[in-house]
């Protein structure tokens, strides 16, 4: 993989001039709902808006995501509010829907990751298409499969890639929702200097109170941005309800967190 300079999410941090920041709900709930959060979040420092469409859930009878309905949303806030959009994607099919509604950035998520055959139809959907894609790290602390992932969505001829690191499961007792294990982005780092590594403070934590600490060790280590699930009424959202934090919330802790790297 052959990273250039210059990309999509480079321009997106100033030219490496600073982390930055894609915020917005765990899902899609509604279009009030996504259109308050995005009003709210377009006054901040955000450069990226964030809402999961389709959500593969751990287990079944949980909510799995509002669908093609919520893309039209997403549209809503391009081009009205004029942010740009991202969402997973865990088929071929969410990949052709999504370009057809212009989507910014497409990502694929922890439970897709691990599946060689499910990245691959991904990347064949994407063959031609000129859309940055962000590859999240596989469920379990497995480099080989994350590296194999944003290998399969780069042959495709999608060079603006880039990896979000969004900590592993583990069946110890943890603070964490997903142990972070810090060395293994790193190592990603350390092999690809230039691909942007963008931290998910949402999901290493799993609560509020994490989020801050774990945004602000991402900057130390120097890592690009920050993705965090930020939720007009956390407690009542539909998925990850511990972890979301209100527009104010989201405010607040990006105006406590120091940049002190130079290096971005
Ligand atoms: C998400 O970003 O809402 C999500 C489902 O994350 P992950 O794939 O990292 O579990
Ligand atoms: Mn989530």
């Amino acid at each position: 993989m052959e990273i250039k300079e210059h990309n999509f999410f480079s321009n997106l941090a100033g030219g490496h001039s600073r982390p930055f920041i894609i915020a917005g709900p765990c899902s899609a709930e509604s279009e009030t709902q996504v259109m308050q959060t995005a009003e709210a979040l377009r006054e901040q420092q955000v450069d990226m808006f964030r809402a999961g469409i389709w959500k593969p859930r751990s287990r079944p009878n949980t909510f799995e995501g509002i669908g093609l309905e919520g893309l039209q949303w997403l549209g809503r806030v391009k081009r009205e509010l004029g942010l740009r959009v991202s969402t997973e994607v865990a088929n071929a099919r969410h990949v052709e829907e999504a370009l057809k509604q212009e989507i910014d950035v497409l990502w694929i998520g922890a439970r897709t990751t691990v599946n060689p055959f499910a990245v691959q139809e991904i990347a064949n959907a994407l063959n031609g298409a000129n859309v940055p894609v962000m590859v999240k790290n596989p469920v379990n602390p497995d480099l080989a499969l994350w590296i194999g992932a944003l290998e399969r969505v780069y042959n495709a001829g999608i060079t603006d890639v880039a990896a979000i690191h969004r900590g592993f499961s583990s069946y110890e007792p943890s603070k964490y929702r997903n142990v972070p294990l810090w060395q293994i982005p790193i190592e990603l780092k350390s092999r690809f200097k230039k691909l942007p590594v963008i931290v998910d403070p949402s999901h290493i934590a799993g609560n509020r109170e994490l989020l801050l600490p774990v945004s602000q060790k991402a900057l130390d280590l120097g890592f690009d941005g920050l993705m965090i699930e930020t939720h007009p009424d956390p407690a009542n959202a539909l998925s990850d309800p511990e972890q979301q934090v209100t527009p104010a919330g989201l405010q607040e802790i990006l105006s406590k967190l120091q940049v002190r790297k130079t290096n971005y």
